[in-house]
């Protein structure tokens, strides 16, 4: 009998109310796991009731007690650090280490939400006028809603929610219906850490849940996290409901190798930017860009490596890298493979027809590595999200800062080199919101903040580091007089303080 799951609601386990159920996988196996209730309307109502009802007391708790609360979730998320990767592991597919370090990203975020008094300090001007100061303060937004992808079922939700919640707000976190299990732990652990009730819940669901989380009228701020084309709607139908909306989207991330790189380097480097998680990240490289004489000995180096990457269920300690996440997934990557190899590309090496001893069922596929790819071909246009790597070779370096720009993805970019003139030239000039020098995954720490630029993002405020508290304050801005005594009469011309 598979496990059957529930939502977080006001502090308590709330079982489904209907028989709308969604399938979760272990996707080494192919066998279901877990079924996830998906909430009604009702549902997603009491959570978003359950965070109104807090948020009164919550946003008065001085910032220095919710910091506490955050001290002591930062302190159970490292004693539980195991438990938590193994269970997006479990369900992800990815191996272990990989799912430790992603959660340990996700829990700095919960460091940085430790500092909150200091982040909500406002600004004071002294005698803006004669005995008038001017002073500006940081107050929560209210209700927030967080919506999360699969591939980080622990670092994304942690992103949003702990900074959230520190800044004062309460939450309504909406978790990818691939692996729930991890939010749901997590907020578990949230309550241990003397999280009241309601402050954060957590929804199970789909559209349906997502659609009446956009329209509720109660809920005043949505951060997104997931594909393209859900982001872009997202945002549009949150902002037209009159909430502050961040919506971040797919990628297409490329890496330039310059002819002068250190080849070790950036095949190491590529190894496992491409391959690392099977390829699930919004910031895994999907594009070398082979500048001049830098195609030949970099497929040279690259292809013996992909050909012996480690496969194997997270449960191999040895596994560079898992499953991908579902059936679908892999019959849609398989797709775009075999597309590759219709269009003229060269396919180096074939991972298709990769299966595992004892594994048959699990939703594997080996390492895929493409040569002389065009940008007109499906696999340079599409998000492939899978072990495939598409080398583009250019003639020189402004073909390839032109490639990046022209691309209509800008979350992370890297550039691999020797020449600090060409390195400082690609920062300053690529549209690109995260670039890396040297560094393939250029994913910013917990007090920088992270987004993308042109179809990657959808909003203006990044998540996380300052970008983060500006998204879930708003300024209030006071001008105050104290009487003196002194009458000024009224005036009927806009105020200019003397
Ligand atoms: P997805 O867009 O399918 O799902 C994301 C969330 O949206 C889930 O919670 C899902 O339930 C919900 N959703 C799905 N379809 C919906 C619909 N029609 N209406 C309303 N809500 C809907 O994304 P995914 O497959 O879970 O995650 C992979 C994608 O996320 C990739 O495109 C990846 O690049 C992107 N991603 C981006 C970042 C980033 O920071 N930019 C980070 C991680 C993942």
């Amino acid at each position: 009998m598979a496990n059957m799951l529930h939502h977080w609601i006001n502090g308590q386990k709330v079982k489904a109310a209907n028989g709308n159920l969604g399938q979760i996988f272990n996707p080494a196996t192919g066998e279901v796991a877990s079924q996830v209730p998906f909430a009604s309307t009702k549902q997603v109502g009491d959570a978003i009731a359950s965070a109104q009802a807090a948020l009164p007391a919550w946003s008065a708790t001085p910032p220095i007690q919710r910091a506490r609360v955050m001290f002591r979730f930062k302190a159970l998320l490292e004693e539980n650090i195991d438990e938590i990767a193994t269970l997006v592991s479990s369900e992800h597919g990815k191996i272990l280490d990989d799912a430790r370090g992603s959660t340990t990203r996700g829990l700095e975020v919960v460091e940085f939400a430790c500092g909150i008094p200091h982040l909500l300090k406002g600004e004071f001007t002294e005698q803006v006028g004669t005995n008038v100061d001017s002073y500006s303060i940081r107050q929560p937004v209210g209700v927030c809603v967080g919506i999360t992808p699969f591939n980080f079922p622990a670092m994304i939700p942690l992103w949003m929610f702990p900074l959230a919640v520190a800044c004062g707000n309460t939450f309504v976190l909406k978790p990818s219906e691939k692996d729930p299990s991890c939010p749901l732990r997590l907020a578990e652990l949230f309550k241990e850490a003397g999280g009241p009730d309601g402050v954060l819940n957590v929804i199970n669901g789909d559209k349906l849940a997502v659609d009446a989380l956009l329209t509720d009228p109660r809920v005043d701020a949505v951060s997104f996290v997931g594909s393209t084309p859900i982001a872009e709607y997202v945002y549009a139908t949150a902002a037209a409901n009159g909430k502050r909306v961040q919506a971040l989207g797919g990628a297409k991330n490329h890496m330039v190798v310059m002819p002068d790189a250190d080849f070790d380097q950036a095949t190491d480097a590529l190894m496992g930017a491409a391959y690392g998680s099977a390829g699930e990240r919004c910031m895994a490289v999907s594009v070398a860009v082979a500048v001049g004489e830098s195609a030949l000995p970099l497929i040279k180096k690259l292809t013996p490596r992909v050909q012996s990457l480690k496969i194997g269920p997270y449960t191999d300690p040895d596994a560079e890298m898992g499953p991908v996440v579902s059936a679908q997934a892999l019959e849609r990557i398989k797709g775009l493979v075999d597309s590759g190899v219709s269009q003229g590309a060269e396919l180096v090496v074939d991972g298709r027809e990769t299966t595992l001893q004892g594994y048959e069922e699990g939703f594997f596929l080996g390492g895929c590595l493409f040569d002389k790819v065009t940008p007109e071909m499906d696999i340079y246009r599409e998000e492939i999200f899978g072990p495939v790597l598409s080398v583009v070779r250019v003639p020189d370096y402004e073909s390839a800062l032109q490639l990046v720009c022209d691309n209509p993805y800008g979350n992370g970019a890297a550039i691999f080199t020797r020449d600090g003139d060409a390195a400082r030239d690609f920062t300053k000039r690529s549209n690109i919101g995260m670039v890396g020098v040297n560094v393939p995954i250029p994913v910013p720490v917990a007090y920088h903040s992270f987004g993308g630029w042109k179809r990657s993002m959808f909003g203006s405020s990044n998540t996380h580091g300052m970008d983060g508290v500006r998204f879930y304050t708003r300024i209030k801005t006071v001008t105050a007089r104290w009487p003196s005594g002194i009458r000024q009469g009224a005036d009927f011309s806009i105020p200019t303080l003397k």
